[in-house]
């Protein structure tokens, strides 16, 4: 890995104007399991645009918010996970230019490809919602969706002596769509071992507990179990940090009236877009649910207006849930159909929209939600029911799969 910070005064000037044979914009889950793929398949000219010095597993701050993980555990060097042979240019795309082939960066460098993955991911709208900005990370409200709130939830949640514990998930789509209630069954559990008596509230915009049928009747079994209370087409849009009061607004109602609710504890799963320079840029759908991110086929995962642009993870279109199970089975069909275009043959490789959702309902106990594009469930040890909790599952969780992200995932081998 050879690495280039472009801001720095004396830039290389070769990498301020270069040409890569692959530019990958962002480092994250989907860009460095590409860039593995592509290094190991004998691809040359490689390049990874990346601002951050750090990379994040962020499936593990579930458990962070939860008290059962150290947040560092989520952390790595992005030094330490850029494969050999791939160049790192440590700056930030600003704008694409794909009837150019080139993307424009915020240090004001040029950078030109043959072929473009976009995957910088999703970003998260804090300030969407009135007064949040405010009042995040204090006085009772937290967030598992950044490294520096996760720890503050389990902290929030540890000095809880009774009183509303309220839960948001908010309308459009959002990474890993179970976080919004992972953390509210640890929450719930905790209540249970602390033996508080607290009431439990999961307010969400979506008209049911998870948006896959097979997996609702499982999961309001577990909401009955603990007593939570549900208030669905219900959106978070204000919260006033001083009154402790959050503002919902019904969503199935014309008239949108407003339903305050005090909170004693408010864990928020912001709204969530397309990052700006991607909802900006010609690459991007212009209508309907996806609006915003980059347009591709969900099968091929080729932009469908430029043939040499792919996209994946969750700043692509494909109608998958956003969750890294999905890029581990979009990586290879990007690779693959790239692989082809290179060589002037039809694309074959397809991706069936396969994502997995592993819900924790407690402490040691989990639902491994997986399904396909159409909500079939699709078990990947089929014979044993995964719409059951289990012990075994929150193993795989806590153990098994960070293990096999950082050793296998991103290393192209899984
Ligand atoms: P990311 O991994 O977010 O990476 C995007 C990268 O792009 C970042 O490194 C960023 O710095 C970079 N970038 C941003 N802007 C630019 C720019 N302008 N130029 C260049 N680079 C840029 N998934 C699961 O499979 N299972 C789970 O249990 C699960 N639980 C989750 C729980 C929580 C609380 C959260 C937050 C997520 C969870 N996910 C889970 C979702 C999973 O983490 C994401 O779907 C996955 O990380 C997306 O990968 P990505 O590469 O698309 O984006």
């Amino acid at each position: 890995m050879s690495s280039v910070l472009l801001s720095e005064p004396a830039r290389d000037p070769r990498v301020q104007a270069g040409t890569f044979n692959v530019l990958i914009v962002g480092g994250g889950s989907a860009g460095i399991s590409v860039a593995a793929r592509l290094i190991a398949a004998k691809v040359r000219s490689v390049a990874i645009v990346e601002p951050s010095t750090e990379h994040y597993y962020q499936p593990l701050w579930t458990l962070v918010g939860g008290g059962a993980v150290r947040p560092e555990e989520s952390r790595r060097a992005e030094s330490s996970l850029v494969p050999k042979g791939c160049t790192w240019i440590r700056d930030a795309v600003a704008s694409f230019d794909p009837d150019a082939n080139r993307v424009m960066l915020a240090s004001g460098g040029v950078v030109n490809y043959n072929y473009l993955v976009v995957c910088p991911g999703i970003q998260v709208d804090f300030d969407r919602v009135d007064g949040l900005t405010d009042v995040i990370g204090t006085n009772g409200v937290s967030s598992n969706y950044t490294y520096e709130l996760a720890p503050k939830t389990f902290q929030m949640l540890d000095a809880v002596t009774g009183g509303t514990l309220l839960f948001t998930m908010p309308a459009g789509a959002i990474k890993c769509a179970g976080a919004p209630q992972k953390i509210m069954y640890l929450a719930a559990d905790l209540m249970r071992k602390k033996k508080i008596k607290a009431r439990v509230v999961f307010a969400s915009a979506s008209p049911a507990i998870f948006g896959v049928k097979a997996f609702q009747e499982p999961l309001m079994k577990v909401v009955r179990r603990y007593g939570i209370e549900t208030l669905f087409n219900h959106n978070l849009v204000a919260v006033d940090g001083a009154r402790k009061v959050a503002i919902f607004e019904k969503t199935d109602d014309p008239a949108k009236p407003r339903v305050e609710i005090p909170y004693a504890f408010m864990h928020v799963t912001p709204p969530q877009s397309a990052p700006d320079f991607v909802k900006h840029s010609p690459l991007a759908e212009t209508t309907g649910p996806q609006k915003g991110y980059v347009k591709i086929d969900p099968a091929t995962m080729r932009s469908t207006f430029y043939p040499d642009v792919f996209a994946l993870g969750d700043a692509g279109s494909s109608p998958n849930s956003k969750t890294g199970a999905a890029i581990r089975k979009q990586a290879p069909v990007v690779v693959e159909n790239m692989l082809a275009a290179m060589h002037g043959s039809p694309l074959k490789a397809t991706y069936d929209g396969y994502a997995s959702c592993p819900i924790v309902t407690g402490y040691g106990k989990l639902i491994l939600a997986e399904f396909d594009y159409d909500g079939k469930p699709t078990p990947s040890i089929p014979i044993i029911d995964l719409k059951k909790e289990r012990w075994s599952m929150f193993m795989l969780k806590r153990r098994f799969l960070p293990w096999m992200y950082w050793n296998l995932m991103l290393r192209g081998r899984a």
